[in-house]
Order: structure tokens, then sequence, then C-alpha cells
């Protein structure tokens, strides 16, 4: 979509770190890390929000994060998705940050 980070970063547009990449679904490095460990997960069809997510999508979002915490290994790790504007989201292109390598609270701030 004209105009949307993810897809340009999908495209090649925009440079990013590739830690995981199929057909359906990408995984790259968070430009502004909030944990030592801060990957991105984002399907390739621009998909606005969780909710508009078809069950083919979100399978492959979830064999990405599985495959994501092979190669980097890790033994802990927080999924989170921010969906709409109580929760942050600010980028208007389904994604799930996959945060590792400290400690985390409960609940979440
Ligand atoms: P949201 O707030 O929508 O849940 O998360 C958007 C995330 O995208 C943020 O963590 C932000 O740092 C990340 N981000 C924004 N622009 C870029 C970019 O150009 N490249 C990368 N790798 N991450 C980005
Ligand atoms: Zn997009």
């Amino acid at each position: 979509m004209n105009g949307c980070v993810f897809c340009k970063i999908i495209k090649g547009e925009i440079k990013s770190e590739i830690v995981f990449e199929d057909r359906d679904t990408i995984a790259i490095k968070d430009i502004n890390p909030q944990a030592p460990v801060h990957i991105l997960v984002i399907p390739k069809l621009h998909i606005p929000t969780i909710v508009d997510i078809d069950e083919k999508t979100s399978t492959s979002i979830f064999n990405a994060i599985k495959e994501v915490s092979k190669i980097l290994n890790l033994n802990s790790f927080r999924v989170v998705n921010n969906f709409g504007p109580d929760a942050l989201q600010t980028i208007y292109h389904v994604h799930f940050h996959i945060l590792a390598g400290r400690k985390f609270s409960w609940p979440p701030g």
C-alpha cells in the first residue's frame, strides 16, 4: 500500500535487517528496540490490524514466531500486538513484536 513503511520494507525500498522470511511473512529487527532482542513479524499482505487477519495469515505469523525463536535461540520471550490508539499502534500494517533478553513486568504498563 502506498505510503506504508512496512510495505516499503517488504518491497526492499527501505532497508531493514531481516532475520526470517518465507512466502507470506517477514521478520525484521525493530529500528527502535525496547529490549536486547526486538523483532517485528509482519505479513507480506497489507493487512491493517489484528482483527483483519485471515486464518492462512495467522498460521504463517505463528510459524514465523516459532522460526524466529529457533533462529535466535530464544528460551523466553514476550509477543506483543498493539491494536488501535489506546494500545499505541503506530503503523497500520499489522505486526507482532517479539521481545527478549531482559526481564519484563506484569501487568504491562
Ligand atoms: P507499533 O507501535 O505500531 O506497535 O509498532 C511499530 C514499530 O515499528 C515500532 O516499534 C517502531 O520502532 C518500528 N518501526 C517504525 N519504523 C520502522 C522502520 O523503518 N524500520 C524498522 N525496522 N522498524 C520500524
Ligand atoms: Zn503495508
